[in-house]
């Protein structure tokens, strides 16, 4: 059986190693961590958005990033400390913008195509995530945010999402719980939201019943590969040893850069910081105060779900600050007041916070194929919308792998999706 090795066990890399089983293949997953969703894929905004497939790459983005970066408790931050991998991931990001509207139309396809493989492996696996199938409601409380999203919404529908315009009256009518006043807002009723954790551990769960090596707890230190093999060498507590395998890959989250670097790939991910509250709703009144329609807040840059009748999520802010997970309490606040000052009858006494990093490409197009060596694959770099895009960039990745002649020999072409997968368009 061909033997491929996934790093990572974020969304990101269980969702690839679930997508090469389909295919047949004999799968090993590592991760530093002990258990699987530990790092980014732990406690996200948890939304499944086509409708935030905006990527960010605008000029008006690097004037507003400037003004936020003057502003306290403004939604993005850049400590000014001189880094070249940061200064020349900004660079090739202005260097991206001629590719916004191609990028932005190209990520709503792919939302869209994530949507039904997400669930069918949910079903297919028999795990619950909850999952809210309630539609996402973009909120604006000024004009020119709202006119912006009126221009996004024409690169949205050429990617074939329907999201349409909603009057002030009519934000309250979707979301009741919500106080406040609005200029108006858009909603997408095919978007939907779940927990990325729940989602991540219940696959990793049922893909090791079906045979995954699942290898917690472990770091994947070496990594050389040429065309007859790819071996790691690996190390847990204080043993270490090396593993060869027909095929890798590499799915490390924010840990890809240094991982391609060694096998010859440049995979510019930078580490963008968020910060996220889950809000527990341990009372009757603070159940009945939140909201069940997930959120986005374009000014503010948050976006919220509920995760079944006891938590809801508030997650939002970027922060430029290098490979840092400190927890700020001047970034947790903005997400307490955020929730106080639209849902004011929700307890926020007890609100635990959270801080991952967005693994982020320059151009935000995640980077999903091969490396310039054989038998050495990438599906990583998914920004902001890793929860939303893995379903699809797994079978995308897998795909590709099955179509290489190096690593299954003469099975090469031959090896296809399964019929499921090919019948809803995503390979
Ligand atoms: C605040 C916040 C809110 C967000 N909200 C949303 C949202 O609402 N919707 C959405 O679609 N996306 C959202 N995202 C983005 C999404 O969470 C990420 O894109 C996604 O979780 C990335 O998954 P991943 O598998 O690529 O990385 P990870 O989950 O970080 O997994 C990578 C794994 O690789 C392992 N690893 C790395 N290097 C090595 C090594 N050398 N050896 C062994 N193991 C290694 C790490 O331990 C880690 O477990 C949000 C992100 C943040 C921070």
């Amino acid at each position: 059986m061909t033997r491929i090795a996934v790093i990572g066990a974020g969304i990101t890399g269980v969702t690839t190693a679930s997508s090469l089983m389909d295919r047949g293949y004999d799968v090993t997953l590592f991760d530093r961590n002990r258990y699987a969703a530990m790092q980014t894929s732990f406690a996200n905004g948890g939304q499944l958005s086509a409708s935030n497939a905006e990527i960010w790459n605008r000029w008006s983005t690097v004037f507003k990033g400037m003004k936020w970066m003057m502003t306290r408790g403004a939604p993005l931050l850049v400590n000014p400390k001189p880094s070249w991998h940061k200064y020349s991931w900004m660079a090739e990001f202005v260097g991206s913008i001629p590719q916004y509207r191609a990028s932005t139309v190209e990520t709503t396809r792919m939302a869209i195509a994530a949507r039904g493989l997400l669930r069918e492996k949910a079903e297919r696996h028999g795990f619950d995530f909850d999952c809210e199938n309630r539609g996402i409601l973009h909120i604006y409380t000024n004009k020119s945010e709202f006119d912006h999203a009126t221009e996004v919404n024409k690169l949205l529908a050429e990617g074939g999402l329907e999201r349409r315009a909603v009057a002030p009256e009519e934000v309250h009518q979707i979301e009741p719980a919500l106080n406040g006043e609005f200029y108006g807002g858009y909603y997408t009723e095919s978007d939907f939201t779940g927990d990325i954790h729940r989602y991540t551990t219940g696959l990793a769960k049922s893909i090791e019943a079906g045979g995954a090596a699942l290898r917690f707890g472990t770091d994947v230190d070496m990594l050389s590969a040429d065309k007859n093999e790819v071996r790691l060498t690996w190390s847990r507590n204080n043993e270490s040893q090396t593993e060869s395998f027909d095929g890798i890959v590499v799915c490390a989250g924010v840990g890809s850069r240094t991982i391609a670097a060694q096998l010859g790939d440049r995979v510019n991910v930078y580490p963008v910081k968020g910060y996220s509250i889950t809000v527990r709703l341990d009372d009757e009144e603070s159940q009945r105060a939140a909201p069940w329609i997930s959120l986005l807040d374009d000014e503010a840059k948050v976006v919220t779900s509920r995760l079944g009748k006891n938590r809801f999520r508030i997650a939002g802010t970027a922060e430029f600050n290098g490979y840092n997970l400190d927890i700020r309490d001047d970034r947790i606040r903005p997400l307490i007041k955020w929730c106080e000052r639209f849902f004011p009858g929700v307890s926020t006494e007890h609100a635990i916070p959270w801080a991952g990093l967005r693994p982020m490409m320059p151009n935000m197009m995640p980077k999903v194929g091969r490396g310039v060596r054989d038998r050495v694959f990438y599906n990583t770099g998914h920004g902001h919308l890793g929860w939303t895009l893995s379903a699809v960039t797994a079978e995308m990745v897998a795909e590709i792998v099955a179509k290489s002649r190096t690593v299954n020999g003469s099975r090469g072409a031959s090896v296809s999706a399964p019929a499921t997968l090919r019948t809803q368009g995503a390979v």
